[in-house]
């Protein structure tokens, strides 16, 4: 039996099961540097799946099946489109009065007739009931539409 063998294992043999435990072993390796860099890139305690990953094959199944189902990157993306869409709205803004959608320099609501801005009396530009200066010909301004009518006036002196 143990003369089969030896016959059997001549260095050719020798050098193919060498080969195959050497491309296990690179195997194994890999896999735990997946599971380590997937874990981490998910934003999940990374180290404890290094463990886990130790255990060869069952460690990356186990990785597979329990990881966390989103990419950290994916996620953060996701937030910054929330955002994105968010200012969007913003830039667009509601009626006070009846909620419909106008942009920013709607001067009144299209759909109620709601005044929503002031106009700079020498540009005719939309403005904000809060600023004091029109930000496009520097024309002082009132803070209501009433003052606005006042210094409209002077203009016209
Ligand atoms: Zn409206
Ligand atoms: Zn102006």
């Amino acid at each position: 039996m143990s003369e089969i063998l030896s016959e059997l294992w001549t260095p050719e043999v020798q050098m193919a099961v060498t080969a195959v435990i050497a491309f296990l072993v690179v195997l194994y390796v890999l896999s735990i540097i997946w599971v380590v860099r997937d874990a981490y890139l998910r934003g999940t305690v990374w180290f404890i799946w290094a463990i886990v990953a130790l255990i060869p094959i069952l460690g990356v199944i186990a990785y597979t099946l329990l990881r966390p189902p989103l990419l950290q990157i994916d996620r953060d993306e996701q937030e910054l489109e929330v955002a994105l869409k968010q200012r969007q709205l913003m830039q667009y803004g509601e009626c006070a009065n009846c909620g419909y959608p106008v942009e920013a320099d709607y001067v009144l609501c299209p759909n109620c007739h709601q005044r929503l801005k002031n106009m700079c009396s020498r540009c005719g530009k939309a403005l904000d009931p809060s600023w004091k200066v029109c930000p496009y010909c520097a024309t002082q301004v009132g803070s209501g539409s009433r003052r606005q009518a006042a210094s409209h006036s002077a203009q016209q002196r």
